[in-house]
């Protein structure tokens, strides 16, 4: 499983990374500044840091050098709020990996750290990256998916859908949940959306394989052991 640090002082901005992270199988710590970010780099196992510029202590910029010229050699993703090249161009000189422009959405940032994580990963863990519940199987790398034996098309919205609830499959997730994890943070909790969505989803997975829970939300039935073997 791989461990993400995020130093990001927008209090929402960072629990919506931390809870779309977890939902996706990864251990998250969170730090809201430059220094405590250093500290926690430096000390810590983490596979890869997700470093906001605008910081309150210090520039991120600086903790990025400060880092790169201590030896940090896991990979930096900068989250920028600014549409600035200059900044997005002195990052990737500083030793940035990669950079996200706020506002961002979640799944752009999910494949930003995969393919960064990706590049790390030997083949014999490149080869565990499906996930099987019931009759659907999910395979992260080449984001295909299939049901009951048959390879089925699925939107982007609908790939990480289907993937969010098999990451909580038994587990009954409510639209607002579903939102947040599945769309990203902004979205109207009035909106029905989800319904929408999860019947697409269930005409090209099958119609039983979630299931409603009056008052509550939505659940993936769980038919057999999850088996997650990605992270
Ligand atoms: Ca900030």
């Amino acid at each position: 499983m791989s461990r993400i640090l995020i130093v990001e002082d927008e209090p929402r901005i960072a629990s919506f990374l931390e809870k779309g992270l977890q939902a996706h199988g990864f251990i998250t710590t969170h730090t809201e500044d430059g220094e405590g970010g250093i500290a926690l780099a430096l000390g810590g196992k983490f596979d890869l840091l997700i470093l906001d510029l605008g910081l309150p202590d210090r520039d991120g910029m600086t903790v990025l050098e400060a880092l790169r010229g201590q030896g940090f050699a896991k990979p930096i993703i900068l989250l920028t709020a600014r549409d600035d090249l200059h900044d997005k161009v002195t990052g990737l000189e500083a030793g940035a990996d990669d950079y996200v422009t706020k506002p961002f959405r979640f799944e752009e940032l999910l494949a930003r750290i995969r393919a960064r994580l990706r590049s790390l990963q030997t083949s014999s863990e490149l080869a565990k990256t499906t996930l099987t519940v019931g009759s659907v199987v999910l395979d992260l790398m080449t984001r295909q998916v299939q049901a009951s034996g048959q390879v089925v098309e699925l939107s982007a919205r609908e790939f990480i859908l289907t993937e969010t609830f098999m990451r909580h499959a038994g587990q009954v997730l409510s639209r607002e949940q579903l939102l947040d994890l599945a769309w990203g943070y902004g979205y109207d909790p009035g909106s029905n959306i989800v319904d929408v969505y999860v019947g697409y989803l269930r005409k090209k997975l099958g119609s039983d394989c979630i299931e409603t829970v009056r008052g509550m939300g939505y659940r993936m039935v769980l038919t057999e052991a999850i088996n997650v073997a990605a992270s």
